[in-house]
């Protein structure tokens, strides 16, 4: 039985959904399943929230311990790993998760797995991870025996169904002593600016409205941001579109972009390159708008239309409207 441990994740005091997603993945491949918190005294979250859902919350104070000190969290990582050792760490691919899990991996000489999507455990003690390589052209499999390292794995946000059953009984919370040095703070956190926005979260939308190239610039994206508050989503976009200044490059959703799992993702204009794809390989339909029929995303999408966005979007708009009333 092996010992999995997940980083929380959380802001303005409640966690995040990456956080119940990682206790979901290490509920199928754990029988205990114990959840790391650091925080500073301004930003702990409530613990009650979370603590029927895993057996063990290991909590860490430090006044360095703000969202964003990536060196902080990973010195304090370190200390927890160092007392606790678990075999197995599963932290989130958020920006957080990306900054700490390479670091925190380099520090325990662990086995470290970027990206993954989904994890098993065989009955030999193999630990084998899936992750989309080659620009999600490839899924690869890795593996590694258990050796008595703490060994990290961050997974895709979305990956795993963060509806998870409450467990009998409410987990037993340790405090860990931490100890945090000026000097371990390299890279310092000076302001966060919270981008303004309203609406559902792209990584959290269960409806994502893409746009792409074949939009031919940033105003049909209104028509875009209509479809999507009429569907209760949230809007993306491709690299392209991105690039081309349209949208701002945080709705970038891809391989180098964010990675979302929706139920509904609809795609205007978007040609369905392997790049674009893995951001939204999850996803659970695909409805594709596009002229051209030989494009790469009628390969992908559940239903495909094809015709020019300029006829489409305008009736969608309308049917939605009339669906609505
Ligand atoms: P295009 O490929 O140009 O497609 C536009 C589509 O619009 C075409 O299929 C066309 O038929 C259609 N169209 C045109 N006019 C209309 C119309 N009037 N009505 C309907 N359809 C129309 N891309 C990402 O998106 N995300 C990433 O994270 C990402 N990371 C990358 C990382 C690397 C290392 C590399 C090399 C590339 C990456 N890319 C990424 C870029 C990717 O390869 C593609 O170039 C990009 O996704 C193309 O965007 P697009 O589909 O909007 O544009």
């Amino acid at each position: 039985m092996k010992n999995v441990f997940v980083l929380a994740e959380h802001k303005s005091k409640s966690f995040e959904n990456i956080t119940y997603e990682l206790i979901s993945a290490g509920r199928s491949i754990g029988e205990y399943v114990s959840l790391v918190v650091l925080g500073n005294a301004s930003n702990m979250p409530n613990i009650e929230e979370i603590s029927r859902f895993v057996d063990y919350i290991y909590i860490a104070e430090h006044e360095f311990l703000n969202e964003w000190d990536a060196d902080a969290w990973t010195s304090g990582l370190y200390d927890i790993c160092s007392q606790t050792r678990p075999d197995l760490l599963l932290i989130g691919k958020t920006n957080l998760g990306r900054d700490v899990g390479p670091r925190l991996a380099y520090k325990l000489k662990g086995r470290f797995i970027q990206d993954c999507f989904g994890m098993q455990i065989d009955d030999n003690n193999v630990f084998t991870a899936q992750r989309p390589v080659y620009g999600g052209n490839i899924i690869a499999e890795l593996e590694f025996e258990f050796n008595g390292c703490t060994n990290i794995v961050v997974m895709r946000t979305g990956s795993y169904d963060k509806g998870i059953a409450e467990l009998d009984t409410a987990a037993k919370v340790e405090n860990v002593e931490i100890n945090l040095d000026d000097d371990d703070i390299k890279v310092r956190h000076i302001e966060f600016i919270e981008e303004s926005s309203t609406g559902v979260k792209l990584e959290d939308a269960s409806v994502v409205v893409v746009g792409g190239r074949g939009l031919g610039g940033s105003q049909p994206f209104e028509l875009l941001e209509n479809i999507a508050e009429l569907l209760g989503g949230a809007v993306g976009a491709s690299r392209a579109a991105c690039d081309a200044g349209w949208i701002d490059h945080n709705k970038q959703i891809g391989l180098t972009g964010k990675t979302v799992s929706p139920n509904l993702y609809i795609t205007v204009g978007v040609s369905g390159a392997s790049q674009h794809m893995a951001g939204c390989s999850n996803a659970k339909n695909i409805v594709a708008i596009n002229q051209d029929k030989d494009a790469n995303i009628f390969k992908e999408a559940s239903i495909g239309v094809v015709g020019d966005w300029k006829t489409i979007l305008p009736s969608l708009i309308e049917a939605l409207k009339n669906r609505n009333t």
